[in-house]
């Protein structure tokens, strides 16, 4: 199965409503789409969302790295020699994960093809089924509340806040949350970066006092940090989980070495693909750290891969795959099946795409 061609374009899906976070707001998912071609007729299909603020992948940046860069070194070479095409693929270029990651889940896509099996099972195969939670974005205390109590009654058992904006409004938001949903739901927060690590360790402190019961904390710090990160962990008692902090699997090695976080969330966007994600499952598996998995602001192809991952892994025990259900409409044919929380894979091979709509190649 030898690589012809490999083709991109850009698909672009509203949200049903603002996505908005300590670091940005977005109203529609804006992504690259990359087609690998094979000499078999096998399409592999991939996807990266231009998520600048926290990758620093552009746009242009993702579209110029597979243009200029990868597609030159992969084209001709055959998927049956994977292990090499992925080596090149992590050296053509540095950084660059999100066009890597793009890449890197195509080329897994044909892998699957090839062998006539779900990725899932060639990854490990440990379930067909996942739970994610849902992310209620940061917004007044009252419409967050409304939008926790709507995503309760749509089935969602965990809820993921966004907080990080202001520490004093944080508390007040997370009271009122609480206070309307009862202690039936999870409740994990996110602070994207937003506090200092000793605003952080107060916070988070007046959070377990006021008896909110927090799943966990999501970078409370500035993902350079890592120090911050490890006062944080070491000073409450919620557990911390790693994200922004968390790029490559040296970075996660750090993290799991200086114990500076209690999890760590894998996310293909940041590993630049399967690849390096699953050095990290193994590397947490050592430590006996669970793994979260996450996504970006991404539609169904790369949210489909890390369905894949998920459901091949016991390590990555917490699910934040939420993109698509964020998503006013769903342009992709096949792939995971998202019905709120509530995600299963079928046994297509590959990650199961037959086609996208709408899609325009450049
Ligand atoms: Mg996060």
């Amino acid at each position: 199965m030898k690589i012809t061609d490999i083709r991109i374009g850009l698909i672009s899906v509203p949200l049903k409503t603002p996505f908005k976070t300590a670091l940005r707001t977005v109203n529609s998912v804006e992504d690259v789409i990359v087609e690998i071609y094979t000499d078999t007729g096998n399409i592999g299909f991939g996807e990266a969302p231009p998520t600048g603020v926290i990758t620093g992948d552009t746009t242009g940046a993702i579209i110029g790295a597979i243009k200029d860069h990868i597609s030159k070194t992969i084209i001709g070479m055959d998927i049956e020699n994977f292990e090499e095409i992925i080596l090149r693929l992590d050296k053509c270029v540095v950084k660059n994960t999100s066009a890597k990651a793009a890449v890197d889940i195509a080329l897994y896509d044909l892998y699957g093809q090839m062998y006539k099996a779900p990725l899932y099972k060639l990854l490990g195969g440990y379930r067909k089924e996942i739970v994610t939670d849902i992310t209620i974005s940061v917004n007044e205390p009252e419409e967050m509340v409304k939008d926790s109590l709507d995503a309760i009654k749509r089935g969602y058992e965990t809820l993921k806040i966004k907080v990080g904006k202001d520490s004093i409004k944080d508390i007040e938001r997370m009271k009122a949350i609480r206070k309307a949903i009862g202690y039936d739901v999870k409740l994990r927060i996110d602070a994207n970066q937003g506090w200092k690590p000793k605003e952080a360790v107060k916070v988070l402190r007046q959070m377990e006092d006021a008896g909110l019961d927090i799943e966990f904390v999501e970078q409370p710090v500035a993902a350079h940090d890592i120090e911050g990160l490890k006062f944080v962990t070491d000073n409450i008692s919620i557990p911390v989980l790693a994200d922004e902090s968390v790029f490559s699997p040296e970075d996660a090695l750090k993290i799991l070495q200086t114990r500076a976080a209690d999890f760590v969330n894998i996310k293909l966007m940041k590993t630049g693909g399967i690849h390096n994600a699953l050095k990290i499952c193994s590397m947490a598996e050592i430590y006996g750290v669970e793994c979260m998995i996450g996504c970006m602001l991404e539609a169904k192809v790369s949210v489909t891969a890390a369905v894949h991952l998920a459901a091949a892994k016991s390590i990555i025990t917490k699910i934040d795959l939420d993109g698509p259900v964020l998503c006013s409409e769903d342009p992709v044919d096949g792939g995971a099946i998202f019905n709120e929380s509530i995600i299963t894979l079928e046994n297509t091979p590959g990650l199961g795409i037959k086609g996208i709509q709408g899609l325009k190649y450049i």
